[in-house]
């Protein structure tokens, strides 16, 4: 799988319309994908534990879509083999009054990762040039200026040693609407509805043409852009495993020093191993003592 080709070239044009939604590349099956996603999970639970020991970097995994796009399906499925410990997702919502009362990038760097970190974003501050767009929630003159700042935060990030990855799940309007039938079908899914699912839908070209522009102006070498074809699931979960992977793998990530005079330590290990023996023995002495003296005081009785 040829996960480079799915990144967005910083200054790149980006026709959705020309990537295929259904694509899976190189790959089969579903079949075929199963043990190389599943291998790629347990390379990411490691990877993790070594970005948390090594502690100097972190990882910010930014997921956009449109609605049934497959956001929630690619976090609880990839982050899974994490440690909870070290992972913090966000979830970003229509803004509150305090966010309201910040600049749109405030509640974003608040959920940055710290150093050892893994934060996952399922939406994110890529919502203040989309839904705000195209919703008119601020003229123009407000959003349009918000991709150079955007670029800057992430170079922030970048700089305090954060690796950004975004990937933008590519569906057609056909899987979604099936997406749509799914959940209406399924009890255990229905919960997910809303109503502007379908609003939202019948502004299909208005966020295309949203998020050509964002993909195009905010890919960057230091926080790039992925097009992940999303109608197959298991290609999705694929693409995005493997791009962590890699990514992870690129940050030589290693375990810190040890700090301790190893040799020192090992002295204390054995004193304490020796008094413990010790300390075992007298200890079952002071039991069999026990003991035979209540079998002496039994036999008494008799
Ligand atoms: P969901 O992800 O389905 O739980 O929905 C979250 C909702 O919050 C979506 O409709 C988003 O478009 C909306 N949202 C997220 N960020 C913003 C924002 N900055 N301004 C307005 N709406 C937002
Ligand atoms: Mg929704």
């Amino acid at each position: 799988m040829n996960a480079e080709s799915l990144i967005v070239a910083p200054g790149s044009k980006v026709r959705l319309a020309e990537i295929d939604p259904a694509s899976t590349g190189d790959v089969a099956s579903r079949d075929e994908a199963r043990p190389l996603i599943d291998e790629n999970i347990e390379r990411l639970t490691r990877l993790q534990y070594l970005l948390y020991a090594d502690g100097r970097q972190s990882l910010l995994v930014v997921v956009q879509a449109l609605d049934a796009g497959g956001k929630d399906g690619v976090i609880r499925r990839l982050f899974t083999g994490m440690n909870p410990q070290g992972v913090a997702v966000t979830a970003f919502k229509q803004p509150n009054n305090v966010e309201l009362a910040h600049d749109f990038l405030w509640r974003a760097h608040l959920a940055a990762p710290a150093k050892g970190m893994v934060g996952v974003f399922n939406r994110s501050h890529y919502e203040d040039v989309l839904v705000v767009r195209v919703h008119e929630l601020v003229p123009p003159e407000v959003w349009s200026q918000r991709f150079d700042l955007i670029n800057d935060f992430e170079k922030t990030l970048a700089h305090g040693g954060t690796r950004v990855l975004k990937f933008f799940l590519h569906i057609s309007p056909e899987e979604q609407l099936e997406r749509f039938r799914d959940r209406l079908e399924d009890p255990m899914r229905r919960w997910k509805i809303s109503d502007s699912d379908y609003t939202e839908r019948d502004r299909w070209p208005q966020y295309a043409a949203a998020y050509e522009e964002a993909l195009e102006k905010t890919s960057t070498a230091h926080a790039p852009w992925y097009v992940i074809p999303a109608n197959r699931k298991w290609f999705r979960d694929l693409a995005i495993s493997r791009i962590v992977v890699d990514t992870m793998d690129a940050m030589g990530l290693k375990l810190p020093p040890v700090k301790v005079d190893l040799n020192a330590i090992r002295a204390r290990y054995h004193a304490e191993k020796l008094e413990e023996q010790a300390a075992g023995k007298s200890k079952r002495k002071k039991k069999s003592a026990e003991k035979a003296a209540r079998n002496g005081a039994g036999t008494k009785h008799h």
